[in-house]
């Protein structure tokens, strides 16, 4: 498989190139990359735990943002990615330069803290207990087992996968709701379908273009040659 890796990243690249509606879903495995540990990777949370080992305690605060995600970020500055749907809280995204009106973030994210009253959002800060707004109570917007997902951007995740014409899946089993849902959702819109992600998804019969391989050996090299695509085009 590896033998054909170039012409598979050109493939990437040249869909990249045409389509006209790209969105983008993350996982855990984005962040690998960064020291994170992701849930069902090879070293992966769940992936340890079913083999008895030890799952330490994660440390986000000194995580930066890998190549991957600069990939992402690249792809938005070239003005190629409509919408970017994560599922990780390490807000690796934002830091790495995604305009947060293009990003959902579907399980919160670590540095925020949202008003139990009016919804506010802003950045945690130490001590800081009180909505600046309302004086309503500011809660982690990170969400936990059996809480209902931020309502805005899950109806904005649906909304985009509809509509988009190529959906690339980057470090996600896309086994738990709604991660399973919105490559569904993409393809019944007739969507093109890419997965890059080290172990197997419930997708991958029907996904268009398959990469197995670490995301920092895909992702940057594809949006390089985009790039290229798009010179010779200007
Ligand atoms: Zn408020």
């Amino acid at each position: 498989m590896a033998d054909d890796l170039g012409k598979r990243i050109d493939t990437l690249a040249g869909w990249l190139y045409k389509s006209m509606y790209l969105v983008v879903f993350t996982g855990a495995g984005i962040s690998t990359e960064s020291g994170l540990r992701d849930f069902r990777g090879p070293d992966g949370l769940w992936t340890r735990r079913d083999k008895g080992l030890g799952t330490p305690r994660q440390d986000f605060s000194g995580a930066k943002p890998n190549s991957g995600h600069a990939a992402i970020t690249g792809l938005q500055n070239l003005g190629k990615l409509k919408f970017l749907i994560s599922q990780n809280v390490d807000n690796l995204h934002l830091k790495s330069g995604i305009n947060p009106d293009r990003l959902a973030e579907l399980h919160g994210n670590l540095t925020k803290v949202r008003c139990e009253e009016c919804q506010f959002k802003m950045d945690r800060m130490e001590g800081e207990r009180e909505c600046p707004l309302c004086g309503g109570n500011l809660v982690s917007t990170v969400v936990d087992f059996g809480m209902s997902l931020p309502e805005k951007d899950l109806m904005e995740s649906y909304e985009h996968s509809r509509k988009c014409d190529l959906f690339v899946v980057v470090g996600s089993s896309l086994v738990v709701y709604p991660a399973a849902d919105m490559p569904r959702v993409a393809l019944q819109a007739g969507a093109r379908l890419v997965i890059i992600n080290q172990g197997e998804t419930p997708f991958d019969d029907q996904a268009d273009l398959r990469f197995i391989e670490a995301i920092g050996e895909i992702l940057p090299p594809a949006v390089a040659r985009l790039r290229r695509l798009l010179k010779q085009k200007s």
